[in-house]
């Protein structure tokens, strides 16, 4: 059948790298997969308890657009309380269907057919093709290795024009578990105030940093507040990925303008998964935690494992995934990973699923049994020696 009865906008946006690669895995037997974003805990049981409760009352209907009022006052509690910013439950929230729809509504309440985004590569497989289905123009800005993949202020200068209407962050950042120095995010901060950007910042990962690093949101930063869309949700940090349960705070005229798409395509957010997001903000910090500490026990193991193996890792600070540097190997990105998979049966991604400057590096997750990542990265050694 032709192809031409699809939107070309459509038609010309990519599958993601992840997605074509995982198709290949799952043909596969007994693979080991350090592949997925994905916690690898089930959610925990008081929060799955608020969901059964919810349901027994009989909680079955639709909330409103913006998401039940106890849950924006909870979002608002929480927000302040760790971001130290704070939001109107009445109008600076919306409750959304993932991060992934608040990505979506914020760039598609944005921008103008043309309006460019910067935003830094690595980065999350969605950023690009959401920025070009909302009819923008994706500006991505590499980041090095040798900086931990942290932004630099200057850089984003350099990528500026006339159409630069939005800058998008990500930190910790999905695949790199790169943070930000406070006084670099200053500038940054500073760069995008200077040429009047709005900043979608999508914290997803913020409860994921280790040893004690304190996380700062730009939307904290003096001035940042009016021009920022903070984006977070439940999927990593509270093991949240199935329920799909996000939110957005920012300035009323936005989070309005959001709401206007997000009522007419989704309506609400499902009630049931938006009472056990309430029960996670509350209750749920001691769950997160302890996630947390086993999080950072295999990040300390798989980075010092790789490292012996002679491929260069650093220690990321945040979110769940390492990405070894693979260059010595003479491989490319996809070639290690392919290779890695057909004869030893280990799921990696390349780092070019995130982006071109992801080349010469692999993502790792380590949401993956502690049991699971030794077998994989002995598997890993032995590959690299032979
Ligand atoms: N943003 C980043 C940086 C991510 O890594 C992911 C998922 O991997 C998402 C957003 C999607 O989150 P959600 O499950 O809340 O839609």
């Amino acid at each position: 059948m032709s192809s031409s009865r699809i939107a070309d906008h459509v038609r010309n946006i990519p599958r993601s790298g992840i997605r074509d690669f995982f198709e290949i895995v799952q043909s596969m037997k007994d693979v080991i997969s350090l592949g997925i974003g994905e916690p690898d805990f089930v959610t925990p049981w008081h929060i799955r308890e608020a969901a059964v409760y919810s349901l027994e009352k009989g909680k079955t209907g639709y909330t409103s657009n913006l998401g039940s009022p106890r849950l924006r006052r909870s979002i608002a509690a929480y927000v302040e309380k760790h971001f130290s910013v704070s939001y109107n439950p009445h109008d600076e929230i919306i409750v959304t269907v993932g991060v992934s729809e608040a990505i979506d509504l914020a760039l598609r309440a944005l921008l103008n057919p043309g309006d460019e985004v910067l935003y830094h590569e690595p980065c999350y497989v969605s950023y690009g093709p959401s920025i070009r289905l909302a009819g923008g123009v994706p500006v991505p800005v590499a980041t090095r290795g040798e900086d931990e993949f942290s932004l630099r202020a200057a850089d984003l200068e350099k990528a500026l024009t006339k159409k630069t209407r939005v800058l998008m962050l990500n930190f910790p950042t999905n695949p790199t578990g790169a943070v930000m120095p406070l006084e670099e995010l200053k500038k940054v901060a500073a760069f995008a105030a200077k040429h009047d950007l709005v900043v979608l910042t999508d914290e997803i990962y913020s409860e994921l940093t280790y040893d004690e690093l304190p996380h700062h949101s730009i939307a904290a930063l003096p001035g940042m507040k009016e021009r920022t869309v903070f984006l977070h949700g439940f999927s990593k940090a509270f093991a949240m990925t199935g329920w799909r349960i996000g939110y957005a705070c920012g300035p009323a005229d936005i989070i309005e303008a959001m709401m206007k798409i997000h009522q007419y395509s989704m309506l609400c957010a499902p009630i049931m998964a938006q009472e056990a997001a309430v029960e996670a903000l509350e209750r749920g910090t001691r769950s997160m935690e302890r996630m947390r500490e086993e999080y950072r026990l295999r990040r300390n193991f798989i980075v010092s494992s790789l490292n012996e193996a002679g491929i260069p890792c650093h220690l990321p600070k945040g979110a769940f995934y390492v990405f070894p540097d693979i260059r010595g190997t003479g491989l490319t990105s996809r070639e290690f990973s392919l290779k890695l998979l057909e004869t030893k049966n280990v799921a990696v991604v390349p780092g070019t699923a995130f982006g071109t400057c992801g080349e010469g590096y692999v993502r790792c997750s380590y949401a993956t049994a502690m049991d699971q990542i030794k077998i994989a990265v002995e598997r890993i050694a032995d590959f690299v020696k032979k």
